[in-house]
């Protein structure tokens, strides 16, 4: 067990041309479980091969614990590392699979080694299956023993390169849940890779999000999905995403009021609201979670008047999709069900609204829910 500090960490491929990670800070405590999320592409695996030290860090430095291990050789290293294409041997038997590292790495007896492997297959619920086969498995099996093979190993980190991705969705969901238990029973400092963000969400103490080899935002999955630092991050966190409006704010005496260019949406907001944003005059975008919109009851002020587009209903609740923008979703309760085409009066909180610079797409103002009202 031991922490994991990654600094201004950096990966070019083809001589400079492609920047796979580019400076990255992460500081991630001992027994932790972090969960790397991002886009295709935006340096997941790249990260996690250099830690694993099976790529070499362009710039940057590497810490296990205490030490700099940079330029230190894979088999030196005490990770394990998990993949998704569960890399067994196919000709050796799932005890020689699992004990393998083992006999490379340590001067364990047989015996010894026996007993490593078959304590590690009883965790993963394997153990009848030690003299199998690879190709004799279900994909689920093949996964717990690459897992068994990396928990025998009792490394100072567990390494995971989307683990989950070729398994079904219900053994999906049953393998995160065996994966959190075991990291949480060994308490070894995990770095676990995936493009869902579910799973991101639902595995991690705290979760990276990555784009273009560039760290966006590391944080609890709370705090990320409550508090996102950018636009990008408010939309890749949370499904169906945030929805989005590109707005222009003015200040009509002590309120704001958000247009959009074609004059379709318009909202006004308090003073609380323009004291949160500091610099009103300007272009924003606002994001607002689809959790956070409701039907309007009668009268009220907060109120946007829209069409129903789409009605998906996914069994607790309601899809709605609004003509208020692109792509604008409205998850509401299942009672709730108007027919395409119908008018719809919906409303938010002002605190609800999430409000990110036009240009640069960071957040504006302060993070902390603000009170008030909000009026359409
Ligand atoms: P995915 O989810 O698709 O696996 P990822 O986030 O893990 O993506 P990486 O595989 O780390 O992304 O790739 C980051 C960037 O580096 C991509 O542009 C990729 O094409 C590039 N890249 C990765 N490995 C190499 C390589 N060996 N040679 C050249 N370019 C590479």
């Amino acid at each position: 067990m031991a922490k994991l500090r990654l600094e201004s960490l950096r990966k070019e491929f083809d001589r400079g041309k492609i920047v796979a990670v580019d400076g990255l800070d992460l500081d991630i405590e001992d027994g932790e479980f972090v969960t790397l999320v991002g886009p295709s592409g935006c340096g997941k695996t790249t990260t996690l091969r250099m830690i694993a030290g099976l790529e070499n860090a362009t710039d940057g430095r590497i810490y296990i614990g205490d030490e700099d291990v940079t330029n230190v050789h894979a088999k030196n290293r005490d990770v394990a590392m998990v993949f998704q294409n569960y890399a067994l041997y196919p000709h050796k038997t799932v005890e020689e699979n699992m004990g393998f590292g083992l006999r490379m790495s340590t001067d364990l007896s047989k015996q010894e080694r026996h007993e490593r492997v078959y304590e590690a297959a009883e965790m993963m619920g394997i153990e009848d299956l030690l003299s199998d086969k690879p190709d004799e498995l279900s994909g689920g099996q093949k996964q717990r023993v690459a897992l068994g093979r990396a928990i025998v190993r009792e490394p100072d980190i567990f390494l995971f390169d989307e683990p989950l991705s070729n398994l079904d969705a219900k053994l999906r969901t049953t393998m995160r849940t065996e994966i959190q238990r075991i990291q949480q029973e060994l308490g070894i400092t995990s770095v676990y890779v995936t493009h869902d963000q579910e799973e991101a969400m639902t595995m991690g103490d705290r979760i990276v999000i990555l784009r273009d080899g560039e760290l966006q935002q590391m944080g609890a999955p709370t705090a990320v999905y409550d508090r996102p630092t950018n636009r990008f991050v408010g939309g890749f966190i949370g499904s169906p995403s945030m929805n989005f409006i590109d707005v222009r704010a003015t200040r009509e005496g002590e309120d704001v009021v958000l247009t959009d260019d074609d004059g379709s949406f318009s909202c006004r907001l308090s003073a609380a609201f323009a004291d949160r944003i500091e610099d009103v005059d300007g272009k924003f975008t606002i994001g607002i979670r689809p959790e956070d919109i409701f039907p309007a009851s009668e009268g009220g002020t907060n109120v946007l008047t829209t069409t129903v587009e789409v009605v998906e209903p996914i069994g607790s609740d309601n899809y709605l999709y609004l003509d208020a923008s692109e792509d604008f979703i409205a998850r509401v309760d299942s009672d709730v069900e108007p027919a395409p085409g119908d008018t719809i009066r919906v409303t938010f909180a002002e605190d609800d609204i999430h409000v990110f610079d036009g240009e640069s797409g960071r957040v504006v103002g302060e993070t902390e829910k603000v009170a008030g009202r909000a009026s359409v």
